[in-house]
Protein backbone atom coordinates (compact mmCIF):
# COMPACT_ATOMS: atom_id res chain seq x y z
CA UNK A 1 0.00 0.00 0.00
CA UNK A 2 2.69 2.30 0.98
CA UNK A 3 4.74 1.71 -2.48
CA UNK A 4 0.93 2.17 -4.09
CA UNK A 5 0.56 5.34 -2.68
CA UNK A 6 4.13 6.50 -3.83
CA UNK A 7 2.73 5.46 -7.12
CA UNK A 8 -0.34 7.31 -6.87
CA UNK A 9 1.49 10.52 -5.97
CA UNK A 10 4.18 10.48 -8.29
CA UNK A 11 7.79 8.62 -7.46
CA UNK A 12 9.85 11.18 -8.51
CA UNK A 13 7.84 13.69 -6.72
CA UNK A 14 7.27 11.90 -3.77
CA UNK A 15 11.55 11.33 -4.03
CA UNK A 16 12.30 14.82 -4.38
CA UNK A 17 10.08 16.00 -1.29
CA UNK A 18 11.12 13.67 1.26
CA UNK A 19 14.83 14.49 0.36
CA UNK A 20 14.05 18.80 0.18
CA UNK A 21 11.57 20.95 1.92
CA UNK A 22 8.29 19.17 2.22
CA UNK A 23 6.34 20.47 -0.80
CA UNK A 24 2.90 20.74 -0.61
CA UNK A 25 1.40 22.61 -3.51
CA UNK A 26 3.57 20.75 -5.71
CA UNK A 27 0.95 17.15 -4.74
CA UNK A 28 -2.28 19.42 -4.19
CA UNK A 29 -4.32 18.39 -1.84
CA UNK A 30 -3.80 14.71 -1.53
CA UNK A 31 -0.27 14.97 -1.03
CA UNK A 32 -0.99 17.47 2.11
CA UNK A 33 -3.34 14.25 3.55
CA UNK A 34 -0.58 12.25 3.38
CA UNK A 35 1.61 14.32 5.13
CA UNK A 36 -1.04 15.46 7.50
CA UNK A 37 -1.40 11.62 8.76
CA UNK A 38 -0.27 10.72 12.37
CA UNK A 39 2.27 8.29 11.84
CA UNK A 40 3.11 5.41 13.86
CA UNK A 41 6.87 5.04 14.24
CA UNK A 42 6.64 6.88 17.72
CA UNK A 43 4.86 3.83 19.34
CA UNK A 44 6.73 0.68 17.57
CA UNK A 45 9.34 -0.94 19.08
CA UNK A 46 12.77 -1.52 17.82
CA UNK A 47 12.13 -5.00 16.55
CA UNK A 48 8.92 -3.86 14.72
CA UNK A 49 11.06 -1.02 13.07
CA UNK A 50 13.60 -3.08 11.92
CA UNK A 51 11.15 -5.32 9.69
CA UNK A 52 9.82 -1.91 8.52
CA UNK A 53 13.56 -0.58 7.48
CA UNK A 54 13.69 -3.70 5.84
CA UNK A 55 10.37 -3.67 4.03
CA UNK A 56 11.38 -0.51 3.22
CA UNK A 57 14.19 -1.37 1.66
CA UNK A 58 12.54 -4.48 -0.24
CA UNK A 59 9.61 -2.05 -1.51
CA UNK A 60 12.18 0.34 -3.07
CA UNK A 61 14.33 -2.38 -4.91
CA UNK A 62 11.00 -3.36 -6.14
CA UNK A 63 10.40 0.14 -7.74
CA UNK A 64 13.91 -0.07 -8.56
CA UNK A 65 13.42 -3.15 -10.56
CA UNK A 66 10.01 -1.97 -12.15
CA UNK A 67 12.16 1.05 -13.64
CA UNK A 68 10.25 3.40 -11.18
CA UNK A 69 13.47 5.29 -10.06
CA UNK A 70 16.17 5.75 -12.12
CA UNK A 71 18.80 4.10 -9.72
CA UNK A 72 21.60 6.04 -8.39
CA UNK A 73 22.42 5.08 -4.66
CA UNK A 74 21.29 8.30 -3.05
CA UNK A 75 17.57 8.02 -4.84
CA UNK A 76 17.39 4.67 -3.78
CA UNK A 77 17.91 5.83 -0.41
CA UNK A 78 15.32 8.31 -0.16
CA UNK A 79 13.15 6.08 -2.15
CA UNK A 80 13.21 3.45 0.59
CA UNK A 81 13.07 6.65 3.43
CA UNK A 82 9.61 7.72 1.99
CA UNK A 83 8.23 4.14 1.84
CA UNK A 84 9.08 3.68 5.63
CA UNK A 85 7.69 6.88 6.50
CA UNK A 86 4.42 6.19 3.89
CA UNK A 87 4.55 2.57 6.18
CA UNK A 88 4.22 3.89 9.52
CA UNK A 89 1.15 6.32 8.26
CA UNK A 90 -0.32 3.38 6.91
CA UNK A 91 -0.46 1.59 9.88
CA UNK A 92 -1.96 4.22 11.73
CA UNK A 93 -4.51 5.12 9.51
CA UNK A 94 -5.66 2.29 7.72
CA UNK A 95 -8.86 0.61 8.28
CA UNK A 96 -9.56 -2.89 7.96
CA UNK A 97 -12.36 -4.07 5.63
CA UNK A 98 -14.41 -6.23 6.74
CA UNK A 99 -16.29 -8.75 4.87
CA UNK A 100 -19.28 -7.29 6.26
CA UNK A 101 -23.15 -8.44 5.41
CA UNK A 102 -25.55 -5.22 5.16
CA UNK A 103 -29.02 -4.70 4.45
CA UNK A 104 -32.26 -3.39 4.72
CA UNK A 105 -34.37 -5.66 7.27
CA UNK A 106 -38.24 -5.94 6.42
CA UNK A 107 -38.88 -4.01 9.71
CA UNK A 108 -39.19 -0.44 8.82
CA UNK A 109 -35.81 -0.02 6.67
CA UNK A 110 -33.67 -0.56 9.49
CA UNK A 111 -30.50 -1.39 7.94
CA UNK A 112 -29.26 -4.65 9.73
CA UNK A 113 -25.53 -5.46 10.25
CA UNK A 114 -24.02 -9.00 10.15
CA UNK A 115 -21.84 -9.36 13.53
CA UNK A 116 -19.82 -12.57 11.62
CA UNK A 117 -17.57 -10.79 9.75
CA UNK A 118 -14.08 -11.29 8.98
CA UNK A 119 -11.25 -8.91 7.92
CA UNK A 120 -10.62 -9.26 3.79
CA UNK A 121 -8.06 -6.22 3.56
CA UNK A 122 -7.06 -2.92 4.66
CA UNK A 123 -7.37 0.21 3.14
CA UNK A 124 -6.91 3.65 3.46
CA UNK A 125 -9.57 6.32 2.61
CA UNK A 126 -9.06 9.87 1.83
CA UNK A 127 -11.88 11.09 3.75
CA UNK A 128 -12.39 8.45 5.79
CA UNK A 129 -9.22 8.12 7.12
CA UNK A 130 -8.65 11.28 8.49
CA UNK A 131 -12.03 11.24 10.99
CA UNK A 132 -10.35 11.33 14.88
CA UNK A 133 -11.29 9.20 17.81
CA UNK A 134 -13.55 9.49 20.37
CA UNK A 135 -14.57 6.84 23.33
CA UNK A 136 -17.90 8.19 22.90
CA UNK A 137 -17.87 8.53 19.48
CA UNK A 138 -20.60 10.00 17.70
CA UNK A 139 -20.81 8.13 14.29
CA UNK A 140 -19.95 4.07 13.30
CA UNK A 141 -18.41 2.78 10.46
CA UNK A 142 -19.30 0.00 8.33
CA UNK A 143 -17.76 -1.32 5.04
CA UNK A 144 -20.39 -2.12 2.37
CA UNK A 145 -17.70 -3.89 -0.06
CA UNK A 146 -14.22 -2.13 0.05
CA UNK A 147 -16.47 1.44 0.71
CA UNK A 148 -16.55 3.02 3.98
CA UNK A 149 -19.96 4.63 5.39
CA UNK A 150 -20.34 6.52 8.65
CA UNK A 151 -23.53 6.60 10.16
CA UNK A 152 -24.65 9.37 12.72
CA UNK A 153 -24.88 6.99 16.04
CA UNK A 154 -26.78 10.02 17.54
CA UNK A 155 -27.97 13.75 16.88
CA UNK A 156 -25.46 15.41 15.82
CA UNK A 157 -25.16 19.58 16.53
CA UNK A 158 -24.05 22.17 13.68
CA UNK A 159 -20.53 22.62 13.55
CA UNK A 160 -19.75 19.40 16.15
CA UNK A 161 -16.45 17.52 15.30
CA UNK A 162 -17.96 13.60 13.71
CA UNK A 163 -15.55 11.15 15.59
CA UNK A 164 -15.83 7.42 15.31
CA UNK A 165 -14.15 4.79 17.61
CA UNK A 166 -10.67 3.40 16.72
CA UNK A 167 -11.77 -0.21 18.36
CA UNK A 168 -12.73 0.86 22.29
CA UNK A 169 -15.50 2.53 23.62
CA UNK A 170 -16.53 4.26 27.02
CA UNK A 171 -19.10 1.76 27.42
CA UNK A 172 -17.15 -1.01 27.18
CA UNK A 173 -13.86 -0.57 28.63
CA UNK A 174 -12.58 1.62 32.26
CA UNK A 175 -10.42 4.46 31.55
CA UNK A 176 -6.63 3.60 32.30
CA UNK A 177 -7.26 0.85 29.70
CA UNK A 178 -8.70 3.09 26.93
CA UNK A 179 -5.53 5.28 27.76
CA UNK A 180 -3.48 2.47 27.46
CA UNK A 181 -4.80 1.18 24.29
CA UNK A 182 -4.93 4.06 22.76
CA UNK A 183 -1.86 5.41 23.25
CA UNK A 184 0.17 1.96 22.89
CA UNK A 185 -1.69 1.11 19.42
CA UNK A 186 -2.38 4.55 17.86
CA UNK A 187 0.37 6.79 20.29
CA UNK A 188 -1.68 9.47 21.37
CA UNK A 189 -3.25 10.43 24.33
CA UNK A 190 -7.14 10.82 24.11
CA UNK A 191 -8.76 13.98 24.53
CA UNK A 192 -12.18 13.10 24.17
CA UNK A 193 -15.14 14.15 26.02
CA UNK A 194 -15.17 11.03 28.12
CA UNK A 195 -11.28 10.40 28.70
CA UNK A 196 -10.66 14.45 29.77
CA UNK A 197 -13.51 14.50 32.34
CA UNK A 198 -12.11 11.06 33.55
CA UNK A 199 -15.40 9.29 32.52
CA UNK A 200 -15.28 5.80 34.33
CA UNK A 201 -16.70 2.39 33.05
CA UNK A 202 -17.45 0.61 36.25
CA UNK A 203 -19.80 -2.26 34.43
CA UNK A 204 -17.52 -4.80 35.80
CA UNK A 205 -16.34 -3.20 39.09
CA UNK A 206 -15.72 -5.17 41.94
CA UNK A 207 -16.77 -4.13 45.71
CA UNK A 208 -13.74 -2.29 47.56
CA UNK A 209 -12.63 -4.60 50.12
CA UNK A 210 -11.99 -1.61 51.75
CA UNK A 211 -14.66 0.96 51.56
CA UNK A 212 -17.47 -1.02 49.68
CA UNK A 213 -17.16 1.32 46.37
CA UNK A 214 -16.20 0.63 43.01
CA UNK A 215 -13.06 -1.28 42.43
CA UNK A 216 -11.80 -0.35 39.22
CA UNK A 217 -10.02 -3.52 37.75
CA UNK A 218 -7.84 -3.32 34.48
CA UNK A 219 -7.04 -5.66 31.39
CA UNK A 220 -4.03 -3.99 30.45
CA UNK A 221 -1.78 -3.35 33.17
CA UNK A 222 -3.63 -6.08 35.58
CA UNK A 223 -4.17 -3.84 37.97
CA UNK A 224 -6.92 -2.35 40.62
CA UNK A 225 -7.96 1.19 41.95
CA UNK A 226 -10.42 2.15 44.06
CA UNK A 227 -12.72 5.18 42.60
CA UNK A 228 -14.08 5.76 46.63
CA UNK A 229 -11.38 5.27 48.46
CA UNK A 230 -8.84 5.98 45.61
CA UNK A 231 -6.81 2.24 47.00
CA UNK A 232 -4.73 0.57 44.53
CA UNK A 233 -3.82 -2.82 44.16
CA UNK A 234 -5.73 -4.02 47.16
CA UNK A 235 -6.34 -7.85 47.24
CA UNK A 236 -9.89 -8.84 45.58
CA UNK A 237 -9.81 -12.77 47.25
CA UNK A 238 -13.16 -12.19 48.72
CA UNK A 239 -14.80 -10.72 45.16
CA UNK A 240 -12.91 -13.45 43.43
CA UNK A 241 -14.43 -16.12 45.74
CA UNK A 242 -17.75 -15.43 45.21
CA UNK A 243 -17.45 -14.73 41.57
CA UNK A 244 -15.77 -18.12 41.40
CA UNK A 245 -18.62 -19.57 42.82
CA UNK A 246 -21.04 -17.59 40.89
CA UNK A 247 -19.45 -19.39 37.55
CA UNK A 248 -20.65 -23.17 38.73
CA UNK A 249 -24.41 -21.46 39.86
CA UNK A 250 -24.30 -19.93 36.34
CA UNK A 251 -23.55 -23.31 34.42
CA UNK A 252 -26.44 -24.82 36.34
CA UNK A 253 -28.74 -22.35 35.69
CA UNK A 254 -28.52 -22.75 32.20
CA UNK A 255 -28.22 -26.57 32.19
CA UNK A 256 -31.74 -26.62 34.15
CA UNK A 257 -32.88 -23.84 31.93
CA UNK A 258 -32.00 -25.49 28.87
CA UNK A 259 -33.57 -28.77 29.64
CA UNK A 260 -36.74 -27.03 30.70
CA UNK A 261 -36.37 -27.63 34.16
CA UNK A 262 -37.58 -23.92 35.11
CA UNK A 263 -38.08 -24.45 39.15
CA UNK A 264 -34.61 -25.39 39.41
CA UNK A 265 -33.13 -22.74 36.60
CA UNK A 266 -34.63 -19.93 39.00
CA UNK A 267 -33.14 -21.38 42.15
CA UNK A 268 -29.79 -21.41 40.74
CA UNK A 269 -30.38 -17.73 38.92
CA UNK A 270 -31.44 -16.29 42.09
CA UNK A 271 -28.49 -17.98 43.75
CA UNK A 272 -26.20 -16.04 40.97
CA UNK A 273 -27.56 -12.85 41.26
CA UNK A 274 -27.17 -12.89 45.51
CA UNK A 275 -23.22 -14.05 44.35
CA UNK A 276 -22.60 -11.43 41.89
CA UNK A 277 -24.00 -8.41 44.51
CA UNK A 278 -21.60 -10.14 46.96
CA UNK A 279 -18.96 -9.48 44.23
CA UNK A 280 -19.68 -7.10 41.20
CA UNK A 281 -20.36 -3.24 42.33
CA UNK A 282 -23.29 -3.43 40.36
CA UNK A 283 -24.00 -7.26 40.58
CA UNK A 284 -27.44 -6.95 41.75
CA UNK A 285 -28.50 -5.05 38.34
CA UNK A 286 -27.20 -7.35 35.89
CA UNK A 287 -29.28 -6.89 33.45
CA UNK A 288 -29.17 -10.59 31.18
CA UNK A 289 -29.89 -12.29 34.62
CA UNK A 290 -32.73 -10.52 35.96
CA UNK A 291 -34.57 -10.91 32.74
CA UNK A 292 -33.86 -14.91 32.71
CA UNK A 293 -35.10 -14.83 36.56
CA UNK A 294 -38.17 -13.27 35.32
CA UNK A 295 -38.83 -15.48 32.28
CA UNK A 296 -38.17 -18.70 34.68
CA UNK A 297 -41.32 -17.31 37.35
CA UNK A 298 -43.16 -16.75 34.16
CA UNK A 299 -42.66 -20.46 33.79
CA UNK A 300 -43.34 -21.68 36.66
CA UNK A 301 -46.23 -19.23 37.40
CA UNK A 302 -45.03 -17.44 40.63
CA UNK A 303 -46.20 -13.98 38.31
CA UNK A 304 -45.83 -11.63 41.22
CA UNK A 305 -42.02 -11.91 41.30
CA UNK A 306 -42.28 -12.57 37.72
CA UNK A 307 -43.82 -8.73 37.51
CA UNK A 308 -41.08 -7.42 39.47
CA UNK A 309 -38.22 -8.56 37.73
CA UNK A 310 -39.73 -7.33 34.57
CA UNK A 311 -40.75 -4.31 36.01
CA UNK A 312 -36.87 -3.88 37.54
CA UNK A 313 -35.60 -5.12 33.79
CA UNK A 314 -37.24 -2.27 32.35
CA UNK A 315 -36.03 0.07 34.42
CA UNK A 316 -32.73 -0.78 34.17
CA UNK A 317 -32.79 -0.71 30.60
CA UNK A 318 -34.48 2.45 30.65
CA UNK A 319 -31.54 3.80 32.82
CA UNK A 320 -28.98 2.14 30.84
CA UNK A 321 -30.11 2.56 27.19
CA UNK A 322 -32.24 5.71 26.97
CA UNK A 323 -35.80 5.47 26.24
CA UNK A 324 -34.97 5.31 22.56
CA UNK A 325 -33.03 2.66 22.58
CA UNK A 326 -33.69 -0.54 20.49
CA UNK A 327 -32.80 -2.05 23.64
CA UNK A 328 -35.79 -0.49 26.22
CA UNK A 329 -38.05 -0.96 23.12
CA UNK A 330 -37.26 -4.65 23.05
CA UNK A 331 -37.97 -5.25 27.47
CA UNK A 332 -41.45 -2.82 26.69
CA UNK A 333 -42.86 -5.52 24.39
CA UNK A 334 -41.78 -8.55 26.38
CA UNK A 335 -43.11 -6.94 29.33
CA UNK A 336 -46.36 -6.12 27.81
CA UNK A 337 -46.38 -10.19 26.53
CA UNK A 338 -46.14 -11.01 30.01
CA UNK A 339 -49.30 -8.44 31.10
CA UNK A 340 -51.20 -9.76 28.33
CA UNK A 341 -50.80 -13.34 29.58
CA UNK A 342 -51.15 -11.94 33.20
CA UNK A 343 -54.22 -10.40 32.53
CA UNK A 344 -56.31 -13.03 30.85
CA UNK A 345 -55.63 -15.00 34.22
CA UNK A 346 -56.64 -12.34 36.50
CA UNK A 347 -59.22 -9.86 36.91
CA UNK A 348 -56.95 -6.90 36.84
CA UNK A 349 -58.57 -4.04 35.36
CA UNK A 350 -56.28 -1.63 35.34
CA UNK A 351 -53.99 -3.22 32.42
CA UNK A 352 -54.20 -1.66 29.21
CA UNK A 353 -52.28 -3.86 26.96
CA UNK A 354 -53.74 -2.73 23.70
CA UNK A 355 -53.00 1.04 25.25
CA UNK A 356 -49.46 -0.05 26.28
CA UNK A 357 -48.68 -2.11 23.33
CA UNK A 358 -49.65 0.62 20.92
CA UNK A 359 -47.44 3.15 22.47
CA UNK A 360 -44.28 1.05 22.73
CA UNK A 361 -45.52 1.09 18.84
CA UNK A 362 -44.96 4.66 18.48
CA UNK A 363 -41.44 4.99 20.67
CA UNK A 364 -40.27 2.33 18.31
CA UNK A 365 -41.56 4.66 15.18
CA UNK A 366 -40.38 7.93 16.75
CA UNK A 367 -36.91 6.06 17.25
CA UNK A 368 -36.65 5.04 13.73
CA UNK A 369 -37.48 8.56 12.62
CA UNK A 370 -34.95 10.45 14.50
CA UNK A 371 -32.51 9.07 12.25
CA UNK A 372 -30.91 6.19 10.09
CA UNK A 373 -30.79 3.62 11.98
CA UNK A 374 -28.59 0.35 11.58
CA UNK A 375 -27.97 -2.55 14.27
CA UNK A 376 -26.54 -6.00 14.55
CA UNK A 377 -29.20 -8.75 13.42
CA UNK A 378 -29.24 -9.96 17.10
CA UNK A 379 -30.64 -6.60 18.26
CA UNK A 380 -33.23 -6.53 15.58
CA UNK A 381 -34.70 -10.20 16.61
CA UNK A 382 -37.60 -9.14 18.39
CA UNK A 383 -38.78 -6.96 15.87
CA UNK A 384 -39.46 -10.10 13.96
CA UNK A 385 -41.50 -10.91 16.82
CA UNK A 386 -43.39 -8.42 17.12
CA UNK A 387 -46.29 -8.57 14.14
CA UNK A 388 -46.77 -12.21 13.99
CA UNK A 389 -48.00 -12.27 18.19
CA UNK A 390 -49.60 -8.98 17.98
CA UNK A 391 -52.06 -9.91 19.75
CA UNK A 392 -53.80 -7.08 19.41
CA UNK A 393 -55.84 -5.62 16.29
CA UNK A 394 -52.92 -2.94 14.92
CA UNK A 395 -53.02 -3.15 11.47
CA UNK A 396 -53.60 0.62 10.97
CA UNK A 397 -50.52 1.58 13.27
CA UNK A 398 -48.47 -0.85 10.95
CA UNK A 399 -49.55 0.79 7.82
CA UNK A 400 -48.68 4.07 9.05
CA UNK A 401 -45.16 3.06 9.97
CA UNK A 402 -44.53 1.21 6.92
CA UNK A 403 -45.78 4.26 4.87
ZN1 LIG B 1 -11.25 9.00 25.06
ZN1 LIG C 1 -12.28 1.64 48.33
Amino acid sequence: MALRLALVYGLPDSQETETREKDAARFGNNRSSVLSLVSAFNFCDSNFRMLIAVASIILAKLADKMALIYFKPDKFLSTAAFMCNYIYKVIANCYYIYDEKVSRTNYWNIISTCSETFEIGIGLYTTASLFAHSCEANAYRFCVGNKIVLLSSVDIESGEEVCIDYGIKYVDTCRSDRIFYLKHTFGFICKCKACENDWENMSHALICPKCDGALILTENTHSNYCLTCNAKDVDIIRSASYIQRSIESANNAKFYFRIGHYRKALKYFEKLLYQNSQGYYYGRFDLDLILKIARCATKTGEMEKAGEMYLKSLLLHKVMFGEESLEFINRLFEFNEFLNGYERHSDDETIDCKANYENAILLLKNTINREVLSATESRLKFLKRIRPNAPFAIANIFKSINE
